[in-house]
């Protein structure tokens, strides 16, 4: 049985920088992945010859992190292409409109100003480390955002723009989540601003190569102390050390940091049980749900008409799309999600169905012209055994403030990351790394200060 200082289960950006972190600290790790490459919900692909990211791809100027490990590793960012007029279709009629903010009625535009203003008055007063504590936390952990939307919004546009946010945001549908949870969302995101804006906001740029080659390189580094296609199926723990029962054997470590979705965590068998609020936790944070599409074609053809690129629809599948072209525009690529129940519903309906609707989908966004893709490639997130559903674990109400607590407290000599545990750019790539770098430090607390449990 291998014996290291720190096992570390689960090899995306968040257990790769803590193993990394540790390592830097003179501290032996194992790292153990269930699939058979690193990176997580960080993956890459191919389409028309280009290489792309079927998970986690765009970065913005306010994930300090992210853009600090990408410079660290050498890997360049670009800009998202936002040249040109947007595209929105609601309640049936198609629209074009520059900037972030779609072209609605007058009176819902107003009504918009003034949530993304309440939004931000209201998730400020959560406290980082425990949003549960807010003085309006429980009112709020009490009702779904599409109850709060019921309740407090009153234009059509403005409600169908609170719910198209929530959806791309955490594909999950605002009857499926927390209020509480949804602010916390936003404040750990900068706002909607930031969180849905291209143009300095968490769309702004890209990586050459992709966002998969920074974690990539990073595990580079750690060479044979990644073991992959070793998912963890149980875990022991003692006084004096922890062990993990793998498909490649037994390993054995002082500490262990968990670096997957409490989604995940909780289909392991733990020996002992965990405190029955972690226990809880994990069996109430379920996953978003999406599917990642990319169509190519011989040319960008919309940025002829003076398009962007960018739609969105407040009823069709494929309802976030952007420009995924090329640097050197070999070709014109669009790049989009299918995200929440569309995702449930579209995965039920099978790939060719999929790809018929999603490219009808782009003929009433751009024209006649989308109906002669010469590649497509889709990436089913709901189907991934070890991811379960994406972009995020989320919760409903009640969860936050009865179990929010259990997210990152250690539970004797197991300690918790990955980005659902993330105070900033929770849900993100950058978030990922802010968790891997802090369960790093208090594991290296606890080996300096030889604390047992
Ligand atoms: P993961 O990447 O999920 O890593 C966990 C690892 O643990 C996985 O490799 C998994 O295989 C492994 N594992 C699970 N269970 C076990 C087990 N029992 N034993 C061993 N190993 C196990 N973020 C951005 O910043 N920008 C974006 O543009 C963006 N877009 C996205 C688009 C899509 C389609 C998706 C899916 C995600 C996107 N994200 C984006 C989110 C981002 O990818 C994630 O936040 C981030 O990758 C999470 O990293 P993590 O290390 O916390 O978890």
């Amino acid at each position: 049985m291998t014996k290291v200082d720190v096992l570390i289960v689960g090899a995306g950006f968040a257990g790769i920088k803590a193993a990394c972190e540790l390592k830097a600290a003179g501290r032996t790790v194992k790292v153990l992945e269930a699939r058979d490459r690193v990176g997580g919900r960080s993956m890459p692909g191919e389409i028309a010859g280009n290489t792309i990211d079927l998970g986690g791809q765009w970065v913005g100027p306010d994930q300090k992190l992210l853009m600090a490990e990408a410079a660290q590793q050498g890997v360049e960012v670009y800009a998202q292409y936002t040249t040109g007029q947007s595209v929105l279709e609601m309640k049936g009629t198609r629209k074009s409109y520059r900037g972030d903010v779609p072209k609605l009625p007058f009176l819902s535009l107003l009504e918009l100003s003034r949530l993304e203003k309440r939004w931000n008055r209201e998730m400020d007063t959560l406290p980082e480390q425990a949003p549960w504590t807010a003085a309006l936390a429980q009112q709020w952990d009490s009702q779904t955002l599409e109850s709060w939307i019921g309740s407090n919004l009153w234009t059509e546009g403005a409600k169908d723009f609170a719910r198209i946010v929530a959806r791309a945001v955490v594909c999950a549908e605002p009857s499926q989540l927390s209020y509480l949870y949804f602010l916390e969302y936003l404040r750990s995101g900068h706002g909607m601003e930031k969180l849905i804006g291209v143009e300095g906001g968490a769309q702004q740029d890209k990586f050459r190569g992709g966002a998969w080659s920074i974690v990539k390189s990073m595990a580079d580094t750690l060479g044979d102390d990644i073991i992959l296609e070793a998912p963890v199926r149980s875990l022991t723990q003692s006084e004096k050390s922890v062990s993990v029962e793998t498909d490649k054997g037994r390993f054995e470590g002082d500490y262990v940091i968990m670096a997957i979705p409490p989604a995940l965590a909780g289909r392991i068998s733990y020996n002992a049980p965990m405190p029955a609020s972690r226990d809880a936790l994990t069996q109430r944070m379920p996953m978003g749900s999406v599917i990642k599409l990319h169509v190519a074609y011989e040319t960008p053809f919309w940025r002829k008409q003076g398009l962007s690129g960018a739609a969105t629809s407040d009823k069709r599948a494929f309802n976030v799309v952007f420009d995924q072209t090329p640097e050197d525009e070999n070709c014109g690529i669009l790049v989009g999600f299918i995200d929440a129940n569309h995702a449930v519903e579209a995965t039920k309906r099978g790939a060719n169905a999929r790809r018929a609707e999603a490219i009808e989908d782009l003929m009433a966004y751009f024209g006649p012209e989308a109906g002669q893709p010469i590649d497509f490639v889709e990436q089913n997130w709901t189907q991934e055994e070890w991811s379960r559903g994406c972009y995020v674990g989320h919760m409903a109400p009640g969860v936050m403030t009865t179990y929010g607590e259990a997210l990152r407290t250690p539970c004797g000599r197991v300690h918790w990351a990955g980005t659902e545990t993330a105070t900033e750019w929770l849900g993100y790539l950058d978030g990922a790394l802010q968790s891997g770098i802090r369960a790093a430090q208090e594991v290296q607390q606890r080996l300096s200060e030889n604390i047992s449990v």
